[in-house]
C-alpha cells in the first residue's frame, strides 16, 4: 500500500483512483471496530481534531465526532456561530489561531465553494473538507462508495442514476468524480435548472435526461439528492410538481435492475424527492450510508493524521 501524497484531503476531483483507493481499503479494515462490544482502539491516541462546522450539520459533524472518539483522539467542535468569526475576525485568522494550538488535523465544513482549498495555503495543520459551498463532499462520496462496495463487487461498468439538484449539490459533484474514475456509467436526471452542463464533459460515459423513468431504466445504484431548500423559491418549484417529475417512487423501482439499491445522503424530504415507500424499502440503503460515514471518516482521519504524524 502507498502512502497518501498529500496533507489535506480537499476534494476528490485532483486525485486518482489509487490514492482514493487507498481510503476505500482502510475503510474495510476499520468497519469491523464499530461492530465490537467496546468501539475503541488507539489508533490516534495522543492526537488532537478540531471540528469547525460554520454550517448546520447532524450527520456529519457528528459522524466525524464519533469516528475521532473510536480512534482515541481528543475532540473539539467549534460552531460559526460560536466563534470570533460573529467578532469580525476574518477566516484566515480564525484558522490561524486555532492552528496555532497544534491540533493535528481541522476538519471544516463552510458554505463558501472553495474555502477548505483557499486556506489550505496557509496553514501546515492538514485540513479535511467536511463539504464547501456547491463544490465538493469528499468523506460522502467515499462512504457512498464504500456502501455500493458492499452490494456489487466492482464500480466499474455499474450504471449509477443520480438524480434531483445536482448542479447546487456537492454530494454529487464528489461521487461524479469519483465513480467516473472508476468507471462506471453515469446518467444524470433533474429539471434544466438543476442541472450542470460542465460536468457532463467530465467523462464519456455520463449522459443527461430530464426523464427519472429513463434515468431509473436498468440502474444499478440509484442516487437521490435533496432539493437544496434555500433555492425553492429561486427555482421556482411547487413540493407536489417537484415530486410528481423527480420524486423517486416505488413504480420506478420497476425499471431499475431487480437488485437496484436507493442512496441519498439525507437529510431527506419525504414526499419531495423522495416517496416514504421508497425510503423505507428494504433495497434502500440511507441508514447504511450513515453508518459506513463513521467507518469511512475513521478512515480518512488515521490517513490525514498518520500523515503528520
Ligand atoms: N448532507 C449533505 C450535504 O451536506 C446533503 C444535503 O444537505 O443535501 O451536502
Amino acid at each position: 500500500m502507498t502512502e497518501l501524497d498529500r496533507k489535506d484531503l480537499l476534494g476528490l476531483e485532483g486525485m486518482s483512483a489509487e490514492e482514493i483507493e487507498l481510503f476505500l481499503d482502510t475503510t474495510a479494515s476499520f468497519k469491523e471496530i464499530s461492530e465490537r462490544t467496546v468501539k475503541k482502539v488507539p489508533a490516534l491516541r495522543g492526537k488532537t481534531i478540531v471540528n469547525l462546522f460554520f454550517e448546520p450539520s447532524t450527520r456529519t459533524r457528528a459522524s466525524f465526532e464519533i469516528a475521532a472518539k473510536r480512534l482515541g483522539a481528543d475532540t473539539i467542535s467549534i460552531s460559526g456561530e460560536g466563534s470570533s468569526l460573529s467578532k469580525g475576525e476574518s477566516l484566515v485568522d480564525t484558522l490561524n489561531t486555532l492552528s496555532a494550538m497544534r491540533p493535528d488535523v481541522i476538519v471544516m465544513r463552510h458554505s463558501a465553494s472553495g474555502a477548505p482549498q483557499f486556506l489550505s495555503r496557509f496553514l501546515s495543520t492538514p485540513i479535511i473538507n467536511a463539504g464547501d459551498g456547491q463544490h465538493e463532499h469528499p468523506t460522502q462520496a467515499l462512504l457512498d462508495a464504500m456502501t455500493i462496495l458492499e452490494h456489487r463487487s466492482s464500480l466499474e461498468g455499474l450504471r449509477a442514476a443520480i438524480i434531483g439538484d445536482i448542479g447546487h449539490s456537492r454530494v454529487a459533484r464528489s461521487n461524479i468524480h469519483l465513480l467516473a474514475k472508476f468507471g462506471a456509467e453515469l446518467v444524470l436526471c433533474g429539471p434544466a435548472t438543476m442541472l450542470p452542463r460542465p460536468l457532463a464533459e467530465l467523462a464519456p460515459r455520463i449522459s443527461l435526461t430530464h426523464s427519472i423513468e429513463e434515468a431509473v431504466s436498468g440502474a444499478d445504484v440509484i442516487m437521490m439528492l435533496r432539493v437544496q431548500l434555500e433555492r425553492q423559491n429561486v427555482l421556482n418549484f411547487p413540493k407536489n410538481e417537484y415530486f410528481q417529475f423527480y420524486g423517486l417512487r416505488l413504480e420506478h423501482l420497476r425499471l431499475a435492475h431487480p437488485d437496484a439499491i436507493v442512496m441519498h445522503p439525507g437529510p431527506i424530504n419525504r414526499g419531495r424527492e423522495i416517496s416514504s415507500e421508497v425510503a423505507d424499502f428494504p433495497r434502500s440503503v440511507i441508514l447504511n450510508q450513515v453508518e459506513n460515514g463513521v467507518t469511512a471518516r475513521m478512515a480518512v482521519l488515521e490517513r490525514v493524521c498518520g500523515q503528520s504524524s
